[in-house]
């Protein structure tokens, strides 16, 4: 290593403005990147400080114009330092260029305005004053005579006030502050989104034995200062939270801070309230729905020591904190934790990494554990706890399985099956509250022929389209939209049809069959807007209706006492989709949605419609058997070799240009095996699922290995590849470590 590339300016949003310097051989050795460095800056040679972020072994620069650095900035390590760190591991680890990386883990200022406030401080003595008010009125300078009266009156006045009430502008106040009659100060504010009124719990819980086990075990190895991840196994209403609370207590009295992950649907105001209870107004949370401007605030706060504890979902991984203590990832197994752009980055493997350097301890919580983990946890890699039990005594609800195919045979051609609509009768009658779950993954509501079996699909994204109310069939990635056509375009029969499984379908029937029952439905239609899913919960909450129809956005986090039946109308959609995780997530819906019955006094029932009832993930489920389904499960992965017991590079192409396309995606996979990688298994190259998109054609190359640095490796050779040729301008690519869902 010759040579680094330095950024000066983290701050600013050109973070690809790096500076080459010569490392002297003094360094060569204990330089790292991330390592805050004193370097020569710009003509005057003015000394700055700045980040490596790369090494270079040749320069394309005249070697005598490249400066040299001069040293190692002293002291702690700062969070920024971690920050670059953590993004050259993921520009390694998930492929990106190091800009790329940078921008996803440093809080980079936005053009957004800071609310700043403003002092005006009157500097004159009141004698001094007064002459020159006297000047003034001679001189007919009314807005400056206002002002000046008013900073006579009170000595130092709001900025924004005194703009308003003396009708004086900004560059009025400018003037004065040149002729050295005030001077202007300012004060960040930092925007608080949660300036709520709340109650400090004065009183802890005492946890009860597993509680206790998992707190101990982990604190125990912090204070010997061991450091790793723990898995914490428990269904919901187990007590987890509890768990995490006193461990982050614990970590704060060390002078520690702690970084709270929660996917954003589970980021409910019951939930930041009990960390807000616990901890004030050192926490922080980090949400969607906030500005660019308020989420830098929240991480200037961070790095600024102003919080000790963040909240929020995959993004506050990059709070800036000196010294983190402890991060927990709550529903670890949630697929919002892996980033959809590049870099491809899953935030649970980040974390890890994150608290690797930061040395923090990491613990997942989750009542149906990411293969991953489980598979961690299983082979020593990770501790692991276990709770076992819903705390408050609530009896886990009663499951059955229906199998729809008899029902059928039988004459029921509806899509409740008997059992379903007597218990929604009884319940509707007796007024509890029953959740109808689709658990479709996406796949909605689509128009198909009865007479070539033809589904209506988008000419521009070939995916199909989604029948809507109104009539109309819409296309959910690039809007085109149609009216629902008389007849089949394909081949002219009469015989077309709405499927009957949308939410919005199902929400129909429930009022034809039950039309005394009030309805209410969530899907991603009801919920477009900001505050729309929150108010659907809540009237649900406070029984303004009896039956809530929904997707698996019903299932997550909620706790609705009067819902004693839940009801999944056909638990095999999600088998259906066409990745290898789609029993692993059909296990979790299942199980989340079995859950949801049953949280109040009553005991609860669960029925589980199905055409596959001997299927594993679904006889698992309906048994809350983890184990059960995860020693089928991880068989199958072994067998198949898949995550986690091995690793999969997807890399997926995409161009405007269909020819080249098909071309340089078979020129990839050609490369790749001129590589001899040892038993390396290569899958394709073949058109994605979603094969067309925006008029954009897209192709995938699925690598397997059983080592994930041997998919690193040949990555880096791609990535050398793609640089060196232009056609790649023409062909895109990403790479997409142990993908979660179909390209
Ligand atoms: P999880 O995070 O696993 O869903 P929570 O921590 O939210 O579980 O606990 C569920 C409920 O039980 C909460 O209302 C919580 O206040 C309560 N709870 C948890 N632990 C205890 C305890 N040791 N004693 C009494 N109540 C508890
Ligand atoms: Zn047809
Ligand atoms: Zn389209």
């Amino acid at each position: 290593m010759k040579f680094v590339n330095v950024i000066v300016d983290i701050s600013s949003e050109q973070l690809d403005r790096v500076f080459l310097y010569r490392v002297p051989d003094a360094l060569k050795k204990s330089l790292q990147i991330g390592m805050q460095v004193h370097i020569p800056f710009g003509v005057s040679n003015r000394q700055r400080k700045g980040y490596v972020v790369g090494f270079l072994d040749e320069a394309n620069y005249p070697l005598e114009k490249i400066k040299e650095v001069k040293g190692i900035v002293k002291g702690s390590i700062k969070a920024e330092s971690q920050l670059i760190a953590l993004a050259a591991w993921m520009r390694e680890n998930y492929g990106s260029t190091m800009n790329q990386a940078l921008k996803t883990v440093l809080p980079v200022k936005q053009k957004t305005k800071q609310k700043q406030s403003r002092k005006l401080v009157f500097l004159l003595t009141k004698e001094e004053g007064e002459e020159l008010l006297k000047t003034y009125q001679k001189k007919h300078y009314l807005a400056k005579a206002r002002l000046l009266q008013a900073l006579l009156l009170a000595g130092t006045l709001d900025g924004k006030k005194a703009e308003e009430e003396c009708q004086v502008t900004s560059s009025v106040i400018q003037k004065m502050e040149q002729d050295g009659i005030l001077r202007v100060e300012t004060e960040t504010v930092y925007r608080n989104p949660f300036q709520g009124h709340f109650q400090r719990r004065t009183k802890v819980l005492t946890l009860n034995q597993e509680q206790q086990a998992a707190v101990e075990g982990i604190w125990a190895d912090y204070h010997k200062g061991i450091r790793k991840t723990y898995l914490l196994h428990g269904v919901t209403g187990s007590g987890k939270t509890e768990v995490y609370m006193e461990l982050i207590a614990r970590v704060i009295e060390k002078g520690q801070q702690a970084i709270v992950l929660i996917p954003e649907i589970a980021l409910t105001f019951q939930t930041v309230m009990r960390f807000y209870e616990r901890f004030g107004e050192r926490v922080s949370v980090i949400h969607s729905r906030l500005s660019d401007g308020e989420r830098y605030d929240q991480f200037m706060r961070a790095k600024d020591g102003g919080i000790d504890v963040i909240i929020g979902p995959r993004s506050a991984l990059f709070t800036p904190f000196q010294k983190l203590g402890i991060i927990i990832i709550d529903e670890e197994h949630e697929g919002s934790y892996k980033s959809e752009n590049v870099p491809r980055y899953h935030a649970r493997e980040a974390a890890i990494y994150r608290a690797e350097i930061c040395r923090a301890s990491v613990v997942l919580g989750s009542a149906t554990p990411s293969l991953e983990s489980y598979y961690r946890a299983e082979n020593g890699m990770y501790g692991y706890y276990k709770l076992t039990g819903r705390v408050k005594d609530a009896k886990m609800s009663d499951v059955s399985v229906v199998d729809l195919r008899k029902e059928l045979k039988e004459g029921n051609r509806s899509i409740f099956s008997r059992k379903l609509y007597y218990a929604m009768k009884d319940r509707i009658e007796s007024g509890e509250q029953i959740i109808l779950f689709l658990n479709r993954r996406g796949l909605s509501g689509f128009v198909s022929c009865r007479s070539c079996g033809q589904a209506i699909r988008c000419p521009h994204c070939d995916v199909t389209l989604s029948l809507h109310n109104d009539g109309s069939l819409r296309c959910h990635y690039c809007g085109y939209e149609i009216m629902m056509p008389e007849s089949c375009p394909s081949c002219g029969s009469r015989y077309i049809s709405g499927f009957r499984a949308g939410t919005q379908q199902i929400e129909r029937e429930v009022k034809r069959v039950f039309p005394k029952a009030r309805v209410l439905r969530m899907d991603y239609d009801t919920t477009r807007t900001k505050e729309s899913y929150e108010q659907i919960l809540t009237a649900f909450g406070s029984r303004e209706a009896d039956v809530l129809v929904g997707t698996q956005m019903i299932v997550k986090g909620h706790d609705f006492k009067g819902v004693t039946l839940v009801g999944v109308l056909a638990a095999d959609i999600s088998l259906y989709a066409n990745d290898y995780r789609a029993a692993e997530r059909t296990f979790q819906l299942l199980t989340q949605a079995v859950g949801r019955a049953g949280r109040g006094e009553l005991e609860g029932e669960a029925i589980i419609q199905t055409y596959m009832p001997e299927h594993y993930s679904i006889k698992a489920a309906s048994r809350q058997d983890y184990q059960e389904f995860y020693k089928r499960e991880i068989l199958y992965r072994k067998l198949m070799g898949y995550p986690p017991v091995h690793s999969m590079l997807g890399i997926y192409l995409a161009s405007a240009l269909e020819e080249l396309l098909e071309q340089q995606s078979q020129i990839l996979a050609t490369f790749i095996l001129e590589q001899k990688p040892e038993n390396l298994v290569l899958i394709g190259p073949s058109d994605a699922a979603l094969s067309k998109k925006n008029d954009i054609y897209r192709k995938v190359i699925y690598l397997k290995h059983e080592e994930k640095q041997k998919l690193i490796w040949i990555k880096n050779k791609l990535e050398e590849k793609m640089e060196k040729e232009t056609v790649w301008q023409k062909v895109y690519v990403q790479f997409d470590f142990d993908p979660l869902n179909s390209y």
